[in-house]
């Protein structure tokens, strides 16, 4: 056990979801009569193999030479020095097809697998998913379907090469507000058709028991390998740990190794966007209201009518109304601490980690490298773990026609 001196701020929390995939109040199953029976069959999946020793050889074998982990924890010392903060970043950049994302797609598609599925579908909002799940697929010979709005399709277009690339069929999804959350309905009526024999390979910590669970103890990786390493390289663990909150998988799987640590504060930082008005931002744990979206019950953004609400996010993968449960939790227990970063501040962060440290953070990841950013400005010296979800190729043609982008 790895203890830490000091203040003990941060109460722990119980293990969770309870039987029946609550996480306090939220979460749950909230989903059609004909996808029960598909789920229960997951459910029982996932109860009888994800943490059996078989399976996860099997699942450590692929991470480690197919995806590169582990994944490096950086030292940022010139860019701490600028901050004034101690700062370390897990590098999920760094895994295979450049995001955090491989983690969940490679472990579901072998779960799938060992379920006998016919055919793999996915919804994608930045391309990061698609393209992990499309990957994992032809690496596992499985057929794989990925749904994604059009919006997203013209403005990822080098994602939807790469998927196809990788033998996926995309299909563009015009309907609704043509991002993630159309991609997800049509995705999810694809899968009631054939509830038997299609695994949906769901992205981020959110939609219907068993999935937030699922997705977690995929994730959880990420934070189990950075607390041994921060701790193997400098002897303590975080005053703070920090990551960008969409769905929240990068989050929860950064935050859930150092849930009992009861000196290290968690902190999510969610897509602020242009700004607070209504349909300009992502923040649904700051701004957003309880209700049910996509199968399960959490924070969502929603107008006093219960209609989900436009969002805005200069990156397409907080640009989301809805959030998974257990952070709805995290928040409403005062365990983690949620705030936003503009679009703006995610620029300016991600363009002096990229002048400092020649690391160019996905737009998403400069979100967690902006709310770092405000940490150590308030309490100078602490030592921050930032959660860098991805790399930021894929923001190149959105960077360089930004005001205060690179260049500019
Ligand atoms: C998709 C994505 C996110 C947001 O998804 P979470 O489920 O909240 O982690 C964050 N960073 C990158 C690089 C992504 O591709």
């Amino acid at each position: 056990m790895i203890e830490k001196q000091g203040q003990r701020t941060n109460p722990p929390v119980n293990e969770w979801p309870d039987a029946n995939g609550r996480y306090g109040s939220f979460g749950g199953t909230y989903v059609p009569e004909i996808l029960i029976p598909a789920l229960a069959r997951l459910q029982q999946a996932v109860d009888e193999r994800l943490h059996e020793p078989l399976f996860q050889a099997k699942l450590q074998a692929e991470a480690s030479c197919w995806i590169g982990r582990p994944t490096p924890l950086t030292p940022a010392r010139r860019l701490g020095e600028r901050w004034g903060g101690e700062l370390w970043l897990k590098r999920e950049d760094q895994a295979h097809t450049g995001a955090h994302k491989i983690n969940n797609a490679l472990g579901q598609a072998l779960l799938a697998r060992s379920m006998g599925v016919r055919r793999i579908v996915a919804e994608t909002g930045a391309g990061q998913h698609g393209v992990a799940t499309a990957a994992a697929c032809a690496r596992l010979g499985l057929p794989c379907t990925v749904y994604m709005g059009s919006i997203d399709v013209a403005r990822q277009a080098p994602n939807v090469a790469r998927m196809q690339l990788f033998g996926a069929e995309v299909h563009s999804v015009e309907s609704g507000d043509a991002t993630l959350r159309a991609a997800i309905d049509e995705a999810l009526r694809d899968w009631s058709h054939d509830p038997e024999g299609t695994y949906y390979l769901l992205g981020s910590a959110v939609g219907p028991h068993p999935y937030p669970y699922l997705v977690r103890e995929l994730q959880s990786v990420i934070g189990l390998e950075a607390r041994a390493q921060l701790y193997e390289a400098s002897g303590r663990l975080p005053d703070k740990v920090v990551a960008c909150v969409g769905g929240g998988s990068n989050a929860i799987g950064l935050f859930h190794a150092f849930r009992n640590d009861e000196g290290v504060e968690l902190h999510g930082i969610e897509a602020g966007g242009r700004g607070m008005a209504m349909g300009e931002h992502g923040s649904t744990l700051t701004r957003g209201s309880t209700g049910v979206l996509h199968g399960t019950k959490s924070y969502l953004l929603q107008d006093s009518e219960g209609q989900i609400m436009e969002t805005h996010s200069i990156s397409a993968g907080l640009d989301y109304p809805g959030v998974g449960p257990e952070h709805a939790y995290l928040l409403e227990s005062g365990r983690a601490r949620y705030h936003s970063a503009s679009d703006e501040e995610a620029l300016a962060a991600l363009a002096e980690c990229a002048k400092t440290e020649g690391i160019l953070p996905a737009l998403e990841s400069a979100h967690a490298f902006a709310g770092a950013r405000r940490l150590a400005e308030e309490n100078p010296g602490e030592l921050i773990l930032i959660g860098c979800s991805g790399r930021g190729d894929k923001d190149l043609g959105i960077l360089m026609q930004a005001n205060g982008g690179p260049g500019a």
